[in-house]
Protein backbone atom coordinates (compact mmCIF):
# COMPACT_ATOMS: atom_id res chain seq x y z
CA UNK A 1 0.00 0.00 0.00
CA UNK A 2 2.61 2.67 0.90
CA UNK A 3 4.64 3.60 -1.84
CA UNK A 4 8.53 3.16 -2.17
CA UNK A 5 11.08 5.62 -3.38
CA UNK A 6 10.83 2.62 -6.85
CA UNK A 7 7.24 3.74 -7.24
CA UNK A 8 8.38 7.42 -7.44
CA UNK A 9 10.71 6.69 -10.10
CA UNK A 10 8.26 5.03 -11.85
CA UNK A 11 5.70 8.18 -11.26
CA UNK A 12 8.70 10.24 -12.55
CA UNK A 13 8.86 8.07 -16.09
CA UNK A 14 5.01 8.26 -16.40
CA UNK A 15 4.93 12.00 -16.10
CA UNK A 16 8.20 13.12 -18.04
CA UNK A 17 7.71 15.58 -20.23
CA UNK A 18 4.27 16.50 -19.55
CA UNK A 19 4.61 17.63 -15.69
CA UNK A 20 8.43 17.38 -14.76
CA UNK A 21 11.00 19.67 -14.89
CA UNK A 22 9.70 23.13 -13.34
CA UNK A 23 12.08 25.35 -11.97
CA UNK A 24 14.10 25.49 -8.41
CA UNK A 25 14.96 29.41 -8.48
CA UNK A 26 16.95 31.54 -5.71
CA UNK A 27 15.45 33.51 -3.60
CA UNK A 28 17.36 36.67 -1.87
CA UNK A 29 13.92 36.89 0.37
CA UNK A 30 13.54 33.52 1.60
CA UNK A 31 17.61 33.23 1.89
CA UNK A 32 17.17 36.90 4.30
CA UNK A 33 14.23 34.89 6.30
CA UNK A 34 16.18 31.73 6.74
CA UNK A 35 19.81 33.05 7.09
CA UNK A 36 20.92 30.41 4.56
CA UNK A 37 20.62 29.68 0.77
CA UNK A 38 16.63 29.77 0.30
CA UNK A 39 14.99 28.20 -2.94
CA UNK A 40 11.68 27.91 -4.33
CA UNK A 41 10.40 25.03 -6.26
CA UNK A 42 7.86 26.81 -9.47
CA UNK A 43 5.28 23.89 -9.37
CA UNK A 44 3.19 27.23 -10.15
CA UNK A 45 4.70 26.69 -13.78
CA UNK A 46 3.01 23.40 -14.45
CA UNK A 47 0.53 23.43 -17.54
CA UNK A 48 -2.09 23.75 -14.59
CA UNK A 49 -0.66 25.95 -12.59
CA UNK A 50 -0.32 23.94 -10.18
CA UNK A 51 1.97 20.46 -8.57
CA UNK A 52 -1.30 18.26 -8.59
CA UNK A 53 -0.67 17.71 -12.24
CA UNK A 54 1.94 15.30 -11.40
CA UNK A 55 -0.36 12.60 -8.92
CA UNK A 56 -3.45 12.98 -11.26
CA UNK A 57 -1.19 11.83 -14.20
CA UNK A 58 0.16 9.07 -12.42
CA UNK A 59 -3.20 8.47 -11.34
CA UNK A 60 -5.10 8.12 -14.53
CA UNK A 61 -2.31 6.51 -16.35
CA UNK A 62 -3.39 3.56 -14.89
CA UNK A 63 -7.08 3.40 -15.53
CA UNK A 64 -7.09 2.11 -19.09
CA UNK A 65 -10.24 1.08 -20.17
CA UNK A 66 -12.30 2.93 -17.32
CA UNK A 67 -15.59 4.44 -17.99
CA UNK A 68 -14.23 7.57 -16.71
CA UNK A 69 -13.30 9.25 -13.39
CA UNK A 70 -14.57 11.70 -11.13
CA UNK A 71 -12.54 12.84 -7.51
CA UNK A 72 -14.01 16.00 -5.17
CA UNK A 73 -11.08 18.92 -5.16
CA UNK A 74 -9.97 22.50 -3.87
CA UNK A 75 -9.42 22.68 -7.33
CA UNK A 76 -6.04 22.51 -8.12
CA UNK A 77 -6.63 18.49 -7.93
CA UNK A 78 -9.47 18.43 -10.34
CA UNK A 79 -7.64 20.81 -12.71
CA UNK A 80 -5.24 17.85 -12.86
CA UNK A 81 -7.66 15.07 -12.84
CA UNK A 82 -9.54 17.01 -16.17
CA UNK A 83 -6.16 17.82 -17.98
CA UNK A 84 -5.03 14.14 -17.21
CA UNK A 85 -8.41 12.74 -18.48
CA UNK A 86 -8.54 14.74 -21.71
CA UNK A 87 -5.25 13.59 -22.33
CA UNK A 88 -7.17 10.03 -22.37
CA UNK A 89 -9.92 11.42 -23.88
CA UNK A 90 -11.74 10.40 -21.07
CA UNK A 91 -15.01 11.39 -19.08
CA UNK A 92 -13.88 13.47 -15.77
CA UNK A 93 -16.65 14.72 -13.47
CA UNK A 94 -14.87 16.84 -10.57
CA UNK A 95 -17.16 17.56 -7.39
CA UNK A 96 -16.15 21.08 -5.30
CA UNK A 97 -17.61 22.76 -2.70
CA UNK A 98 -19.18 26.15 -3.05
CA UNK A 99 -15.52 27.28 -0.93
CA UNK A 100 -13.39 26.90 -4.48
CA UNK A 101 -13.06 30.00 -5.70
CA UNK A 102 -14.71 30.55 -9.23
CA UNK A 103 -11.45 30.87 -11.30
CA UNK A 104 -10.44 27.35 -10.12
CA UNK A 105 -14.30 26.31 -11.41
CA UNK A 106 -13.59 27.74 -14.51
CA UNK A 107 -10.22 26.31 -15.13
CA UNK A 108 -11.45 22.94 -14.42
CA UNK A 109 -14.36 23.46 -17.15
CA UNK A 110 -11.75 25.02 -19.90
CA UNK A 111 -10.21 21.12 -19.58
CA UNK A 112 -13.85 20.16 -20.79
CA UNK A 113 -14.43 18.66 -17.70
CA UNK A 114 -17.96 17.99 -16.08
CA UNK A 115 -18.21 20.18 -12.81
CA UNK A 116 -20.78 19.58 -9.63
CA UNK A 117 -20.73 22.14 -7.02
CA UNK A 118 -22.21 20.34 -3.68
CA UNK A 119 -22.63 22.09 -0.19
CA UNK A 120 -19.87 23.95 1.79
CA UNK A 121 -17.10 21.37 2.50
CA UNK A 122 -14.77 19.14 0.76
CA UNK A 123 -16.61 16.63 2.67
CA UNK A 124 -19.81 16.82 0.57
CA UNK A 125 -17.97 16.97 -2.44
CA UNK A 126 -16.59 13.82 -1.62
CA UNK A 127 -19.81 12.19 -0.95
CA UNK A 128 -21.13 13.27 -4.34
CA UNK A 129 -17.60 11.38 -6.19
CA UNK A 130 -18.50 8.71 -3.68
CA UNK A 131 -21.85 8.23 -5.16
CA UNK A 132 -20.94 9.01 -8.77
CA UNK A 133 -18.36 6.04 -8.12
CA UNK A 134 -20.69 3.95 -6.85
CA UNK A 135 -24.12 4.58 -9.41
CA UNK A 136 -22.21 5.67 -12.36
CA UNK A 137 -18.80 3.16 -12.34
CA UNK A 138 -16.80 6.30 -12.43
CA UNK A 139 -13.01 5.34 -11.45
CA UNK A 140 -12.79 7.85 -8.12
CA UNK A 141 -8.93 9.74 -7.65
CA UNK A 142 -8.47 11.04 -3.93
CA UNK A 143 -6.73 13.92 -4.16
CA UNK A 144 -4.05 12.93 -1.74
CA UNK A 145 -4.69 9.71 -0.13
CA UNK A 146 -3.62 7.32 -3.22
CA UNK A 147 -0.59 5.58 -3.53
CA UNK A 148 -0.10 6.79 -7.22
CA UNK A 149 -1.08 10.33 -6.49
CA UNK A 150 1.44 10.37 -3.06
CA UNK A 151 4.13 8.90 -5.95
CA UNK A 152 3.20 11.31 -8.28
CA UNK A 153 3.40 14.50 -5.94
CA UNK A 154 7.02 12.24 -4.44
CA UNK A 155 8.72 13.39 -8.04
CA UNK A 156 9.03 17.14 -6.65
CA UNK A 157 11.26 15.51 -3.51
CA UNK A 158 13.42 13.44 -6.82
CA UNK A 159 13.90 16.46 -8.59
CA UNK A 160 14.64 18.92 -5.71
CA UNK A 161 17.02 16.66 -4.46
CA UNK A 162 18.76 15.82 -7.77
CA UNK A 163 19.79 19.31 -8.42
CA UNK A 164 20.79 20.06 -4.79
CA UNK A 165 21.76 16.99 -3.07
CA UNK A 166 23.16 19.36 -0.32
CA UNK A 167 19.36 20.74 0.79
CA UNK A 168 19.24 20.76 4.53
CA UNK A 169 15.68 21.61 5.11
CA UNK A 170 12.15 21.33 2.89
CA UNK A 171 9.57 23.45 4.20
CA UNK A 172 6.32 21.53 2.42
CA UNK A 173 2.75 23.26 2.62
CA UNK A 174 0.21 20.30 4.31
CA UNK A 175 -3.50 19.65 3.61
CA UNK A 176 -4.59 16.08 3.52
CA UNK A 177 -0.40 15.27 3.00
CA UNK A 178 -0.33 13.86 -0.31
CA UNK A 179 2.45 16.53 -1.32
CA UNK A 180 4.46 15.89 2.13
CA UNK A 181 4.22 12.53 2.23
CA UNK A 182 5.61 11.71 -1.56
CA UNK A 183 8.11 14.60 -0.87
CA UNK A 184 9.49 13.44 2.30
CA UNK A 185 9.21 9.66 1.24
CA UNK A 186 11.41 10.66 -1.82
CA UNK A 187 13.38 13.41 -0.16
CA UNK A 188 14.93 11.10 2.78
CA UNK A 189 15.04 7.64 0.31
CA UNK A 190 17.91 10.03 -1.10
CA UNK A 191 19.37 11.73 2.21
CA UNK A 192 17.87 10.42 5.67
CA UNK A 193 18.98 13.67 7.35
CA UNK A 194 16.97 16.30 5.33
CA UNK A 195 14.74 17.70 7.92
CA UNK A 196 10.92 18.23 6.51
CA UNK A 197 8.79 20.43 8.00
CA UNK A 198 5.09 20.79 6.99
CA UNK A 199 2.90 24.33 7.12
CA UNK A 200 -0.82 24.67 7.56
CA UNK A 201 -3.09 26.96 8.36
CA UNK A 202 -4.15 27.04 12.29
CA UNK A 203 -7.68 27.51 11.07
CA UNK A 204 -9.01 23.64 10.05
CA UNK A 205 -5.63 21.85 10.19
CA UNK A 206 -6.57 19.03 9.88
CA UNK A 207 -3.50 16.47 9.49
CA UNK A 208 -2.01 18.80 12.81
CA UNK A 209 -5.54 18.17 14.30
CA UNK A 210 -5.34 14.30 13.73
CA UNK A 211 -1.24 13.54 14.50
CA UNK A 212 -2.43 15.12 17.72
CA UNK A 213 -5.22 13.21 18.94
CA UNK A 214 -3.42 10.09 17.42
CA UNK A 215 -6.12 9.09 14.15
CA UNK A 216 -7.89 10.87 12.07
CA UNK A 217 -10.03 13.51 12.99
CA UNK A 218 -12.97 15.93 11.41
CA UNK A 219 -12.01 19.82 11.12
CA UNK A 220 -14.47 22.68 10.38
CA UNK A 221 -13.77 24.29 7.14
CA UNK A 222 -13.23 27.56 7.09
CA UNK A 223 -12.87 29.83 4.35
CA UNK A 224 -8.91 30.88 4.03
CA UNK A 225 -6.55 33.07 2.19
CA UNK A 226 -5.08 29.41 1.77
CA UNK A 227 -8.22 28.20 0.33
CA UNK A 228 -6.25 25.17 -0.98
CA UNK A 229 -5.35 23.80 2.15
CA UNK A 230 -9.23 23.15 2.99
CA UNK A 231 -10.71 20.10 3.98
CA UNK A 232 -10.33 17.13 6.06
CA UNK A 233 -7.83 13.92 5.70
CA UNK A 234 -10.66 11.35 5.41
CA UNK A 235 -11.73 9.26 8.83
CA UNK A 236 -10.88 6.31 6.68
CA UNK A 237 -7.17 7.75 5.82
CA UNK A 238 -5.56 4.88 4.58
CA UNK A 239 -1.90 6.51 3.63
CA UNK A 240 -1.71 9.77 4.48
CA UNK A 241 -2.14 10.07 8.12
CA UNK A 242 0.73 7.22 8.77
CA UNK A 243 3.25 8.49 6.36
CA UNK A 244 3.21 12.08 7.86
CA UNK A 245 3.16 10.90 11.26
CA UNK A 246 6.69 8.76 10.39
CA UNK A 247 7.97 11.44 7.97
CA UNK A 248 7.32 14.47 8.39
CA UNK A 249 9.96 16.41 11.86
CA UNK A 250 7.35 18.80 12.37
CA UNK A 251 4.05 20.59 11.59
CA UNK A 252 4.11 24.43 12.12
CA UNK A 253 0.35 26.56 11.36
CA UNK A 254 0.18 30.04 10.64
CA UNK A 255 -2.29 32.50 11.09
CA UNK A 256 -3.84 34.34 8.58
CA UNK A 257 -2.62 37.60 8.81
CA UNK A 258 1.06 35.95 8.30
CA UNK A 259 -0.23 33.75 4.89
CA UNK A 260 -1.38 37.91 3.88
CA UNK A 261 1.64 39.34 4.67
CA UNK A 262 3.38 36.42 3.03
CA UNK A 263 1.63 36.69 0.15
CA UNK A 264 2.89 39.99 -0.21
CA UNK A 265 6.75 39.39 0.22
CA UNK A 266 6.43 36.98 -2.59
CA UNK A 267 4.37 38.83 -4.60
CA UNK A 268 7.02 41.96 -3.92
CA UNK A 269 10.13 40.01 -3.62
CA UNK A 270 9.96 37.36 -5.72
CA UNK A 271 7.56 38.67 -8.12
CA UNK A 272 5.37 35.84 -8.31
CA UNK A 273 1.67 35.10 -8.27
CA UNK A 274 1.10 32.32 -5.90
CA UNK A 275 -1.89 30.70 -4.01
CA UNK A 276 -1.91 32.03 -0.06
CA UNK A 277 -1.57 27.78 0.19
CA UNK A 278 2.06 28.04 -0.86
CA UNK A 279 3.36 30.68 0.92
CA UNK A 280 2.73 29.22 4.60
CA UNK A 281 6.60 28.10 4.46
CA UNK A 282 7.55 31.62 4.20
CA UNK A 283 4.74 32.90 6.30
CA UNK A 284 6.40 30.31 9.02
CA UNK A 285 9.30 32.38 8.48
CA UNK A 286 8.44 35.90 8.85
CA UNK A 287 6.78 35.29 12.17
CA UNK A 288 10.11 33.67 13.67
CA UNK A 289 7.76 30.47 13.97
CA UNK A 290 10.70 27.87 12.81
CA UNK A 291 13.72 29.86 14.34
CA UNK A 292 16.45 26.40 15.81
CA UNK A 293 13.70 24.32 13.26
CA UNK A 294 16.08 24.49 10.30
CA UNK A 295 18.58 22.16 9.67
CA UNK A 296 22.53 23.23 8.30
CA UNK A 297 21.98 23.93 4.17
CA UNK A 298 19.80 25.42 1.76
CA UNK A 299 15.73 25.48 2.90
CA UNK A 300 13.48 24.80 0.34
CA UNK A 301 9.87 25.17 -0.41
CA UNK A 302 7.25 24.48 -3.34
CA UNK A 303 5.74 27.28 -4.94
CA UNK A 304 2.72 24.71 -5.29
CA UNK A 305 0.02 26.87 -6.98
CA UNK A 306 -0.91 29.95 -9.09
CA UNK A 307 -4.46 29.96 -9.26
CA UNK A 308 -5.79 32.72 -6.25
CA UNK A 309 -9.03 34.39 -6.98
CA UNK A 310 -7.07 37.38 -8.77
CA UNK A 311 -9.67 39.65 -7.09
CA UNK A 312 -8.74 38.76 -3.44
CA UNK A 313 -5.00 38.48 -4.80
CA UNK A 314 -5.16 41.82 -6.03
CA UNK A 315 -6.79 42.80 -2.81
CA UNK A 316 -3.93 41.51 -0.76
CA UNK A 317 -0.82 42.84 -2.79
CA UNK A 318 -2.36 46.13 -2.34
CA UNK A 319 -2.73 46.14 0.93
CA UNK A 320 -6.28 46.12 1.43
CA UNK A 321 -8.53 44.54 3.90
CA UNK A 322 -10.12 41.20 2.78
CA UNK A 323 -13.38 39.46 4.36
CA UNK A 324 -12.70 35.62 4.74
CA UNK A 325 -16.33 34.52 6.58
CA UNK A 326 -16.38 35.91 9.77
CA UNK A 327 -13.13 36.68 10.12
CA UNK A 328 -11.72 40.13 8.79
CA UNK A 329 -7.41 40.31 7.57
CA UNK A 330 -6.80 43.80 8.16
CA UNK A 331 -5.51 45.82 4.90
CA UNK A 332 -1.44 46.53 5.58
CA UNK A 333 0.90 47.67 3.12
CA UNK A 334 3.77 45.61 1.72
CA UNK A 335 7.05 46.65 3.53
CA UNK A 336 4.98 49.15 5.76
C1 LIG B 1 -3.46 20.47 -2.78
C2 LIG B 1 -2.59 21.63 -2.56
C3 LIG B 1 -1.70 21.67 -1.47
C4 LIG B 1 -1.66 20.61 -0.39
O1 LIG B 1 -1.41 19.30 -0.85
P1 LIG B 1 -1.84 18.04 0.03
O2 LIG B 1 -1.30 16.87 -0.73
O3 LIG B 1 -3.34 18.01 0.12
O4 LIG B 1 -1.24 18.18 1.39
C5 LIG B 1 -0.87 22.77 -1.35
N1 LIG B 1 -0.90 23.79 -2.24
C6 LIG B 1 -1.73 23.78 -3.31
C7 LIG B 1 -1.71 24.95 -4.25
C8 LIG B 1 -2.60 22.70 -3.51
O5 LIG B 1 -3.42 22.72 -4.56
Amino acid sequence: MRPTLADIHAAANRIRGVADATPLVPSANLSDLAGAEGLLKLESMQPIGAFKLRGALNAVAGLEGAAGVTCCSTGNHGRGVAFAARQKRMRAVICMSRLVPQAKVDGIRALGAEVRIVGNSQDDAQAEAERLEAQEGLAQISPFDDPLVVAGQGTIGLEIMAARPDIGTLLVPLSGGGLAAGVALAAKAIKPSVRVIGISMDRGAAMYQSLRAGHPVAVTEVPSLADSLGGGIGLNNRLTFGMCRDLLDDIVLVTEAEIYRAMQAVYHNDRLIAEGACVVGIAALQAGKLDGKLADGPVATIITGRNPDMGLFTRVVTGQDVQLGDVTVKGERHGA
